[in-house]
């Protein structure tokens, strides 16, 4: 029991989307919370992501047809994935386990489990986004389409529309005419595209975020801009420090993304992550014929080319070309070649208009081994609890992982089975 009766103080380490879902959720519980970040909240890998709030992507990447590409992935020229073979070697027991995971079995354990905690968020963003009345930013329903250039690329996806449908997921496969009838601004490459008719998207996940803070601010939380160096527990609970100062409170929330294994490790823990890497680019609406930009982007969803390995995302007010996966450590320098190629691909696609940015922004997916994220308690830390991990789609769950989180920290009910994403789950 915390200081303010069955209320805590609780410090929330990160302020990317998952931890200001949080910070937003335990403040509204109640609690005393101070979400601490070393720089502006959300301006890490919850900036540059392309805006899918999904219930659809319930296929991880560690499924049994990763084993079937593998040959072809080794020879490390796709462009959706790309790996730094001396952090393969280096890490390689990390991606054992990781390959380990390519079983059926764990699949479909993955593949219910991430529906439950996508339809929670999903839910949960249209609430929040609603209170926050920053309805203007979202785009309901048919927000996520994957486009097949060839027969080949589409057959090969038939056993992720089956997984889909074993879990509920709503979609509509289209063919070569309809493509360009939903997205007139596509240049007619593509054989067949699959719409997912209820995964939603918002044009700046950056404002998003931004909503979010504010409303945890209005509702009396506090936000700190420091770089935690350090982690103790005392008698009088947890001592959260920077090289300035030294905070104290109740409970803690590590919910750094990236950077959530290495300050786990601080505290003697092990946690099988690694990060995958992808960039973006910014692009001009596609200039009319009469030379002056057009007002709206030429997109009205973002789009997956499934071949290409990228996705361009309709943002305000520009389009934003996302590039794939780059495995490589953590603070590796940034390698342009995928979103140049990504880019070079993209115009093929659509037509893009300048370039806004010289370089390119680089963001940090944090991966588990089982694809699957972790939140819940510490096994060996009374009042410190994980929320990281959440790969390919933190800006999708980070609304359910909060509801799940302030479930086991109020101790009550949770809204959903926490079993597959409890920390206890591996030997850490
Ligand atoms: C190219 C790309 C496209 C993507 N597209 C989508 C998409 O369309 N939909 C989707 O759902 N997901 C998408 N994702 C994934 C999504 O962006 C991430 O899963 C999500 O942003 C992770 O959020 P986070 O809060 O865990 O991490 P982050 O946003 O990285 O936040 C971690 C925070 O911790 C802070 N921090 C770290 N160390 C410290 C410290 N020592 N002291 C203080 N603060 C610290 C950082 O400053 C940072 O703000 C995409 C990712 C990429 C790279």
């Amino acid at each position: 029991m915390g200081q303010y009766g069955m209320k805590k103080s609780i410090i929330i380490i990160g302020g990317g989307i998952v931890g200001v879902a949080a910070a937003l959720k335990l403040q509204l519980d109640g609690h005393k919370v101070r979400l601490i970040d070393r720089g502006p909240p959300g301006r890490e890998t919850s900036y540059g992501n392309a805006g899918v709030l999904s219930e659809s992507s319930v296929v991880v990447l560690n499924n049994p047809r990763l084993i079937k590409a593998l040959p072809k992935l080794l020879l490390n020229r796709s462009n959706g994935v790309r790996y730094n073979p001396w952090f393969v070697l280096r890490r390689l027991g990390w991606f054992i386990r990781f390959l380990a995971h390519c079983r059926p079995a764990h699949g479909r354990h993955a593949a219910l489990s991430l529906r439950g905690l996508l339809q929670l968020s999903l839910d949960q963003h249209k609430k929040w986004i609603k209170a926050a009345g920053v309805d203007h930013l979202l785009r309901h329903g048919g927000g996520w389409f994957k486009l097949f250039r060839s027969a080949k690329a589409f057959k090969n996806y038939a056993a992720e529309m089956d997984m889909m449908r074993a879990v509920g997921v709503k979609f509509t496969v289209v063919e070569r005419e309809q493509i360009r009838q939903i997205e007139p601004g596509l240049a007619p490459i593509y054989y067949k595209g699959v719409l997912m008719d209820e995964t939603c998207a918002v044009s700046s996940p950056a404002d998003l975020t931004d909503a979010y803070l504010g409303m945890f601010q209005a509702a009396g939380g506090v936000v700190e801009c420091a770089v935690v160096s350090g982690l103790a527990r005392d008698d009088d609970g947890w001592q959260v420090r920077s090289a300035e100062q030294v905070f104290r409170c109740d409970d803690v929330v590590l919910a750094a993304g990236a950077w959530s294994a290495e300050i786990a490790g601080w505290l003697g823990y092990d946690i099988p992550m690694a990060w995958e890497r992808g960039y973006h680019l910014h692009f001009a609406p596609a200039p009319t014929s009469n030379g002056t930009p057009e007002s709206t982007p030429a997109l009205g969803r973002p789009v997956l080319d499934v071949e290409g390995g990228f996705v361009v995302a309709p943002m305000r007010p520009h389009l934003r070309v996302t590039s794939g996966v780059e495995l490589t450590d953590r603070d590796a320098p940034p390698n342009f070649q995928q979103i140049n190629k990504s880019v070079a691909l993209a115009g093929e696609a659509v037509t893009l208009g300048a370039q806004i940015e010289d370089k390119p922004w680089m963001g940090r997916r944090p991966t588990l081994v089982d694809s699957l994220p972790m939140i819940g308690a510490a096994p060996r830390h009374h009042g410190l609890w994980f929320n990281f991990g959440h790969h390919h789609i933190g800006l999708s769950m980070a609304p359910g992982s909060a509801l799940l989180l302030s479930a086991l920290i109020n101790d009550t009910p949770p809204p959903l089975d926490p079993a597959p994403f409890r920390a206890s789950r591996f030997a850490i």
